[in-house]
């Protein structure tokens, strides 16, 4: 059923003269999730939330809300609303003025107002700040009373532009488990667009990563960490290690890649057929998948030596060079037994399976350095 979803994209485009910011974009957001749309500045992100929001509309294509096409209709006749960057509260009135101005404008009448503003403040708990100026309030409150004047109009999607973006970083982090335990909450379908990985992962149901106007891949956040399907999202989701190099041999299982910078590495082939021998590919391993008390005869290993320790709890990393190629790595630092003594300096093995290792055709067309 159609409806099973509250919104759908349907091959939209938008060109601006002859350039294409949004290209043959399809989704499907089921029902009550919390859907983000993740990629670097300028990829299109804002242009396709504005497009679902009515402020621009397609080149081609068809935006469906709860099974309906919305092409035509203006931005207040939908029911999407959107939460902006700077939240765009109204600082001459108080709280209860600010949640109260959509169904005013809509002609409701005081008494469903009253009613609606106070079960919404209450939703979004902060039930008594009704009568608060705007610039009474922290920076996490302001941020529900934004979304709070939004969900007072019952819409069936909540569009949310960078909402955080303009937070300090404290405050950015407890802001991105609110969200998440809010939208939880009240059940409506949130749409998240943002550039930073780290929000779509902690937040989302289902994130889309966007590059140059296309969705390179739409899935869960552990999926998108752990089965990357392009150089792109293995690039930019999470931190890895890069190398470029050229395919050697391989078979059904696995691609044998000999390094730009010198050595060989065996990564998992993973339905890539396209990779053939003499082809250039881009090759990734995360940190935390490379064991610094490295096994002889594992499928990947080498010699490095410690340039720096970064402490940071339980985040903690060392940045390590290949002894042979000088070939710079991250590693994670497990806090346990002996590792907690590694110091800069240090020669130390390392090694990683083939299953953690995934190689794409390389995005700049040949091996590197
Ligand atoms: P950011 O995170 O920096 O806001 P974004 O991913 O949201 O970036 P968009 O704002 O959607 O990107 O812009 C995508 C591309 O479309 C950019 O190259 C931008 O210059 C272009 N663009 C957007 N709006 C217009 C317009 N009205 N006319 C011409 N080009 C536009």
């Amino acid at each position: 059923m159609a409806d099973q979803f509250d919104l759908e994209c349907r091959n939209v485009v938008k060109t601006f003269d002859d350039f294409t910011a949004v290209n043959d974009i399809s989704l499907a957001i089921p029902k009550g999730s919390f859907f983000s749309i993740l990629g670097p500045s300028g990829c299109g992100k804002t242009t396709l939330l504005r497009m679902l929001a009515g402020f621009q509309a397609p080149t081609s294509g068809d935006i469906l809300i709860k099974g309906a096409s919305v092409l035509g209709v203006p931005p207040n006749r939908r029911p999407v609303n959107m939460v902006f960057q700077h939240l765009a509260l109204f600082p001459m009135m108080n709280v209860a003025e600010n949640v109260a101005y959509g169904l005013k404008r809509r002609g409701v009448d005081k008494a469903t107002i009253t009613q609606k503003v106070n079960e919404t403040l209450a939703r979004v708990g902060l039930p008594d700040a009704g009568p608060k100026q705007i610039s009474q309030l922290s920076g996490g409150q302001k941020q529900r009373i934004a979304i709070a004047r939004c969900l007072v109009l019952d819409p069936a999607v909540l569009l949310l532009d960078e909402p955080l973006g303009a937070l300090d970083l404290k405050l950015r982090e407890h802001m991105k488990v609110e969200l998440k335990q809010l939208q939880h909450e009240i059940g409506t379908t949130f749409v998240y667009i943002t550039h930073d990985q780290s929000e779509a992962l902690v937040m989302s149901d289902q994130v889309a990563v966007m590059n140059a106007g296309r969705f390179e891949q739409v899935g869960a956040p552990q999926d998108l960490y752990y089965n990357p399907k392009t150089a792109f999202v293995a690039g930019f989701v999470g931190e890895s290690n890069r190398w470029h190099g050229t395919v050697e041999g391989g078979d059904d299982h696995k691609i044998e890649i000999n390094l730009a910078s010198g050595g060989k590495v065996i990564a998992k082939r993973d339905g890539q057929t396209n990779l053939v021998t003499g082809q250039g590919v881009d090759v990734f391993v995360r940190p935390e998948a490379i064991a610094i008390d490295g096994t002889e005869g594992a499928d990947n290993s080498l010699s490095a030596k410690v340039d720096n320790v970064l402490f940071n709890g339980a985040a903690s990393s060392l940045q390590v060079r290949e002894l042979v190629t000088g070939h710079e790595m991250t590693v994670a630092l497990p806090q346990t037994g002996a590792f907690a003594s590694v110091k800069a300096g240090d020669e130390i093995r390392l090694s990683w399976s083939v299953e953690q290792t995934r190689c794409f055709a390389s995005t700049e067309g040949g091996a590197g350095a």
